[in-house]
């Protein structure tokens, strides 16, 4: 992975050198370079919510995606004391990535943005199509805890509610593992939310 270790320092050092990407935090670098692997996009706007959650994005994040990030997060939160889970509930523990939507609507017509991943990541697995694969949000790493979302510009109620289910594996991979493994991979079956 040599070569793929030198194009995320011209990514940074391009970024420096544009003044973009200027914040990020020390624990997101590895992360930042999977979700631009994963979504093919580049994050150069940086952001926290007013709770504390990291946020980097496409495009500047309107202050209604970032409360809606954290109505996403203190959802989850609650559900995951609920059900007795203690560990990693903690706003700034948390990175959301706001990835460009590359569909608007599912195939339904319903305003579902998504952004396409490869199938290259997947290939040989359940979720090898033989192209890509449209999805509403994606784990990208548990410990750093991160996920990426696709970009809405409006409905932001759906924001919360797939910060909301993505942040259900991350809670579930540190408070609940046999959980967490009967769920990580909803080709296999389940889907959200996990948690009630
Ligand atoms: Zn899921």
């Amino acid at each position: 992975m040599r070569i793929f270790k030198y194009s995320v320092a011209a990514v940074l050092l391009a970024g420096i050198f544009l003044g973009i990407t200027a914040d990020v935090n020390a624990q997101d670098r590895r992360t930042l370079a999977e979700a631009e692997k994963y979504s093919g996009d580049k994050f150069n706007y940086s952001a926290r919510t007013r709770r504390g959650a990291r946020v980097y994005a496409v495009s500047r994040p309107s202050a209604e995606v970032l409360n809606a990030i954290d109505k996403g997060l203190t959802d989850l939160f609650a559900v995951a004391r609920k059900n007795g889970y203690r560990s990693q509930l903690k706003y700034s523990s948390y990175s959301i990535f706001i990835a460009k939507a590359d569909r608007e609507n599912s195939s339904s017509g319903v305003y579902t943005p998504s952004f396409a991943i490869g199938a290259a990541q997947y290939a040989g697995t359940d979720y090898d199509k033989g192209g890509h694969i449209f999805v509403a949000g994606m784990v990208i790493s548990n410990n750093p805890m991160a996920f990426i979302i696709a970009e809405h510009t409006r409905e932001f109620n759906k924001v919360s509610d797939i910060v909301r289910y993505e942040g259900e594996h991350l809670v579930l991979y540190h408070n609940d593992r046999r959980k967490y493994n009967e769920t990580a991979d909803h080709s296999k079956g389940g889907g959200h939310p996990i948690l009630k």
